[in-house]
């Protein structure tokens, strides 16, 4: 009995020791610098060193790991910046305050199917896919989804009044790699006097930057009306109007196939060509779901994916 009381007295005298020592290790053994950011930790003679080194690994690592997050913060703000930057290019002066339908490439003669056929020496064909009337709820976002998985980037070219309603898409769409266009404040067809018309362009230009830091040179007019004074004032400020020479008539909404959509695209497309499409505007189911399709086929036919920005870099004229 006197033995085993002995043994419960030597016990807690052990535990009281080595909670000692634990407190004056936690306590004293060590004190962090917090004057500055970067924690430094002084270290004090406590004559057990490996318990030492071991708490100076886990906080070498915890601020290593703090090091790697800014580093990859710095990284992914470079990138966004860089993107942006790259978004806002000027586009080549042979296109500012003109109307293009399509582009003629650099290094290619459109005219000579010999030169075309000629796989060794053919230029890559190029083409732009581009989305009109969005950003809109449920579609912009499965429009970006599709383009994601199969690794295109494209342009949008959004209405002022429904970037101001969804402003998290046309950031995303941004935040993706793609390119924006202009395609008016409240895209209405009647006729603009100039100040209402260049309302339409600044109001939406100016939205677009606020929201995306991408300031955009390109517009297309709704509908396609080049002479409502949208154009002139465009023009007039030397953005590129930019039409398109490969119609998905996907506008038909309702009245069209998903089939349809796909077969309209192959039949009129061309190497330095602008693809119709929407994500805005209405329901536009019949798009997303022709859309894989589309994009399949076309790499199918060897076609490169571009912005339109992309696309005028490397063409000469249109
Ligand atoms: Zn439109």
């Amino acid at each position: 009995m006197a033995n085993r009381h002995l043994f419960a007295w030597q016990r807690s005298l052990s535990i009281a020791l080595v909670l000692a020592v634990l407190g004056f290790v936690a306590g004293f053994g060590w004190r962090v610098d917090h004057s500055t950011n970067q924690k430094t930790v002084l270290p004090v003679s406590t004559g057990m060193q490996q318990d030492k080194a071991g708490l100076e690994t886990s906080k070498a690592k915890a601020i290593k790991v703090q090091q790697d997050a800014a580093h990859q913060k710095a990284i992914a703000k470079l990138a966004q910046e860089e993107k942006v930057k790259r978004l806002n290019a000027a586009i080549p002066v042979q296109f500012q305050g003109k109307t293009i339908r399509e582009v003629k490439l650099k290094g290619k003669d459109n005219s000579n199917t010999q030169v075309r056929q000629t796989k060794a020496i053919a230029p890559p064909k190029l083409i732009a896919l581009t989305f009109d009337d969005g950003p809109w709820p449920q579609m912009t976002s499965k429009v970006l989804d599709i383009l994601k998985k199969q690794n295109v980037k494209a342009t949008f070219f959004v209405v002022g009044k429904q970037v101001e309603k969804h402003p998290h898409l046309v950031k995303q769409t941004v935040a993706e790699g793609h390119a924006i266009g202009n395609h008016s404040w409240s895209h209405q067809y009647h006729h603009y006097s100039p100040s209402a018309a260049a309302h339409e362009l600044d109001k939406t230009a100016a939205l677009v930057h606020k929201l995306t830091g991408v300031k955009t040179s390109l517009f297309r007019p709704p509908a396609g009306i080049l002479n409502n004074g949208l154009v002139a004032s465009a023009h007039q400020k030397k953005y590129a109007v930019v039409m398109w020479s490969v119609d998905s008539k996907d506008w038909r909404s309702g009245r069209t196939t998903k089939q349809a959509l796909v077969d309209n695209s192959l039949k009129e497309a061309n190497s330095g060509g602008i693809v119709l499409l929407h994500d805005g505007g209405g329901d536009r189911s019949e798009t997303i779901e022709a859309l894989p399709q589309l994009i399949t086929q076309l790499k199918k036919h060897g076609y490169t994916f571009v912005t339109v920005p992309e696309l005028l870099e490397k063409g000469v004229s249109f």
